[in-house]
């Protein structure tokens, strides 16, 4: 099956296996549910907000099994490049509504993360934020990761006003809740 997806502004050609993307994405099943295909056919998939990058992480997963994301090629070399297509990877699993996909990606991001003490940058935070609902297990290994492994990190960076006001609110009511005192049963 050929799709013709619009990521990011331009058009990438993609050839999947109709079963193979049907069976991992609910976005591409309901696609080829409503799509008859034969031969010589492209159906076209518009995801304006969806990196090129992403897309292609995406399907080589879909065809090997395995992420692979690409080296930094970014004019200024940030520290977080890794961390941050691992981020829009998860989105992505989102947005195709592929769960395992996401299950595997979260686990990676929590690998990725492990050893590291410095801060989420801010541009990531945002973009977190953004392109998540409350209660996704991206936003809550992050907030997690942040309040919880790195509260001096937090504070300082509270108190330079260095962090996205939509995190610092859900970051504030996190850390109440958690310093609410024990009701007892
Ligand atoms: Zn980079």
């Amino acid at each position: 099956m050929m799709f013709s997806v619009r990521v990011d502004k331009h058009v990438e050609f993609i050839f999947v296996c109709k079963d193979l993307i049907s069976r991992t994405s609910a976005f591409f099943r309901s696609i080829s549910c409503h799509n008859s295909w034969r031969p010589g056919l492209t159906i076209p998939v518009d995801l304006p907000d969806v990196e090129a990058e992403s897309f292609r992480v995406y399907t080589h997963w879909v065809n090997t099994g395995k992420l692979v994301i690409e080296p930094c090629r970014c004019e200024r070399f940030h520290e977080f490049h890794e961390q941050k297509s691992f981020i829009e990877a998860f989105i992505l699993g989102d947005i195709l509504d592929d769960q395992h996909y996401r299950q595997h990606v979260i686990g990676v991001i929590v690998a990725s993360l492990a050893s590291r003490t410095e801060f989420l940058p801010g541009d990531l935070i945002s973009r977190i934020w953004a392109a998540t609902q409350s209660g996704s297990p991206l936003r809550n290994f992050a907030l997690r990761w942040m309040l919880v492994k790195h509260p001096d990190s937090f504070t300082l960076r509270v108190e330079n006003h260095a962090l996205p006001k939509e995190f610092l609110a859900e970051a504030l009511s996190f850390m109440f809740e958690r310093s609410a005192p024990e009701t007892d049963e």
